[in-house]
C-alpha cells in the first residue's frame, strides 16, 4: 500500500536557506480523520506520501516546502485524511500512576509543584473509587498531608475537574505540548 518513499528535502518559503534533507530528522505529523478528530502521529514521510497519494491533504503547515520527487507540498504539521476512516473504540486507557502522572502533566494537583505520586480525592478508606475522576497527581508531600481527609476538612480545593482523558494517553501530552499547531486539534 505505501508508495516508495520518497527523497526529502525542505526549504523555507523565504527560500534563501539550502534546502535541508529531513530524512531521520524526527519530524512527525498529526493525522487527522475527516471527521478531524485525532487518529496518530505518523512520520513525516509517511504524512508526504499520503499527501501525494491524495488521501490526506495538509492543514497546517510550518511554513517550509518539501520537494519529493515532482512535487512540492508545504510542511504537514497536521493533516486531514480526505476519506473518513472507521476505527473501533478506543480502549479507555485505565488509570495508573503513569497515565494520572501522565494526564496531569507531573504536577502536583494541591501545590503546583513536581508530582510523582497519585492521590485519591475521595479517600479509597472511605468509598472512593479508583476512577478517572477521583484521581490526581500529587506531590509525596502533599499526599501525606492530605492523608485520609476529605478536601472541605482541610479547607483545600482542586483546581481542576479530573477526567478520563480525551484521547489515548499512547499520543503523549508531552509530543503535543511540543508542537503548538497541534494543540487545537487535540485536547488533552
Ligand atoms: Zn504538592
Amino acid at each position: 500500500m505505501l508508495v516508495n518513499a520518497p527523497a526529502l528535502t525542505a526549504e523555507t518559503t523565504g527560500g534563501a536557506e539550502a534546502a535541508a534533507p529531513l530524512a531521520g530528522s524526527g519530524a512527525r505529523s498529526l493525522l487527522l480523520n475527516a471527521s478531524m478528530e485525532p487518529l496518530c502521529i505518523v512520520s513525516l514521510r509517511r504524512a508526504v506520501v499520503l499527501v501525494m497519494t491524495g488521501k490526506a491533504t495538509v492543514l497546517e503547515s510550518d511554513g517550509r516546502l518539501l520537494h519529493a520527487e515532482h512535487v512540492v507540498v508545504p510542511l504537514p504539521v497536521v493533516l486531514c485524511l480526505t476519506r473518513y476512516v472507521h476505527v473501533p473504540v478506543r480502549r479507555p486507557v485505565p488509570p495508573t500512576r503513569r497515565t494520572v502522572l501522565q494526564r496531569d502533566n507531573h504536577r502536583c494537583a494541591y501545590c503546583g509543584g513536581g508530582a510523582d505520586t497519585v492521590d485519591h480525592v475521595h479517600p479509597r478508606s472511605r468509598g472512593g473509587r479508583h476512577e478517572w475522576t477521583n484521581v490526581v497527581a500529587a506531590c509525596v508531600r502533599c499526599n501525606h498531608r492530605k492523608a485520609d481527609r476529605l478536601l472541605p476538612e482541610i479547607g483545600w480545593e482542586l483546581p481542576f475537574v479530573p477526567r478520563a482523558p480525551r484521547w489515548s494517553v499512547a499520543f503523549g501530552t508531552t509530543s503535543v505540548r511540543a508542537e503548538p499547531l497541534w494543540s487545537q486539534y487535540v485536547v488533552a
